[in-house]
């Protein structure tokens, strides 16, 4: 008889995105000819960037003759593409690293549920409300969040409160915690933090031996100087701070699946016994067990996004995604309702008008002007009040959205 891990049971079931299908269908089967607006999705829509279709097709026909097929590659990726995230990502920005401490991925979310096998399940954790639901997800599924209260907070996670009054700037924890997520630019509020306010968070981690799981999945919408691109930036930073990031966004690849994950060599965690442990040998060896790596065509996919044209195609697709974006918060900051995010990141936070609860918006918004957005709560308790628009769409959907929306509010 297998015994499960009790700890999956507790997971709540993920509703927020079937519960958002569920009312979009009731409300399309009542009126079958109404044009729906979906500014819900976080996936992208563009299509690929025609230097990375180039390239898998390149790699395709290498993969159709002996002489040129690869099998298995390096578990932690081929140099070729690890040398081009070195080169672009963070040698441009001073950032050196060597290729030992670039793993590439399938994407962010697997490596940033991941990432937890390698602490005891006994850490303490801290996480900014509202959030990405893996990371507090995947820390269900080992027993390190503890257990569900009434008011829906896990017991061993410290939530960090981003709202309006602290402009979406989570305060330092309270309590110590050994483990912090933070992702900025951020899903879902669109926020960031500047270089002095990540600072705060690198010296508190250097201060307490806290790591840092920085996942910095949108990285590649940042617009503004003062918003750091990467946690190394930060002096520090590499003793405490393991990063995430993806193509999946930055390139269109949600469906092609690549990303990476850099551990420096300097990240340590404690054995029982105060015995420091590098965690680059741990994140290798575990991969080296647990992954196969990613698929040499969509390595070479995303080798191509750091060639002179794929960085311009790379740029244009931002640029359409974030006019979208621009579209929106002119439009709802003139008819008087207060946005965030949608600068240095193609999310929109919007605070529903008259205290209306989350869920009531959304309602309200798709059967008076026939929109979809995603419930602020669904992400986490601070996020009642707010609804996450996604400038993913089309100019012409995002467009129509908006007059929609000054007709109605207006
Ligand atoms: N991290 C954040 C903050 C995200 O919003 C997402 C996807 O929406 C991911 C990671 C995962 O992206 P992927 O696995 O496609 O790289």
């Amino acid at each position: 008889m297998a015994l499960v891990n009790e700890h999956f049971l507790k997971l709540p079931g993920s509703y927020l995105f079937s519960d958002i299908a569920k009312k979009v269908n009731s409300y399309r089967v009542t009126h079958p000819n109404s044009r729906i607006l979906r500014l819900g999705i976080g996936d992208v829509t563009r299509p690929l960037p025609q230097a990375c279709i180039e390239a898998m097709h390149r790699a395709v026909d290498e993969m159709a003759s002996s002489a040129t097929f690869h099998g298995y590659g390096p578990e932690q990726g081929y140099d070729f593409l690890k040398d081009a995230i070195l080169k672009h990502d963070y040698a441009a920005r001073g950032v050196h690293l060597s290729p030992s401490e670039v793993f590439i991925n399938d994407g962010a979310k697997s490596d940033t549920g991941n990432v937890g096998e390698l602490l005891r399940w006994d850490n303490s954790m801290g996480i900014t409300d509202p959030v990405y639901p893996v990371y507090v997800d995947s820390n269900i599924m080992c027993g390190r969040s503890g257990v569900l209260g009434e008011d829906g907070r896990w017991s061993n996670v410290e939530y960090l409160p981003c709202t309006e009054t602290n402009n979406f700037v989570p305060e330092l924890p309270k309590h110590r915690v050994d483990l912090i997520y933070l992702c900025y630019p951020n899903n879902p509020t669109g926020t960031t933090l500047t270089h002095e306010q990540l600072r705060q968070w690198v010296n508190y981690a250097l201060a307490n031996d806290t790591l840092i799981v920085f996942d910095a999945a949108y990285e590649a919408f940042i617009s503004e100087d003062n918003v750091p691109h990467s946690i190394y930036e930060i002096r520090g930073a590499r003793k405490v701070a393991i990063e995430i990031r993806s193509f999946s966004k930055t390139a269109g690849f949600t469906g092609v699946r690549c990303g990476y994950t850099v551990v420096p060599k300097e990240v340590t965690a404690v054995t029982l016994t105060g015995e420091r442990v590098s965690l680059n040998q741990l994140w290798n060896r575990r991969q080296c067990t647990k992954f196969n790596g990613v698929s040499y065509i969509s390595q070479r996919a995303a080798e191509a996004v750091y060639t002179p044209e794929g960085r311009k195609q790379v740029q244009d697709n931002i640029d359409y995604y974030m006019k979208n974006a621009q579209t929106m918060r002119t439009a709802l900051e003139s008819v008087g309702l207060r946005v965030y995010g949608g600068v240095n990141a193609p999310y929109l936070w919007l605070k529903t008008p008259k205290e209306m609860g989350s869920w009531k918006f959304f309602e309200r918004m798709l059967y008076e002007c026939q929109i979809v957005g995603t419930p602020g709560v669904g992400f986490g308790p601070s996020g009642e009040g707010f609804l996450r628009l996604s400038a993913f769409g089309s100019h012409e959907d995002c467009e129509e959205a908006m007059e929609r929306i000054r007709k109605w509010i207006g």
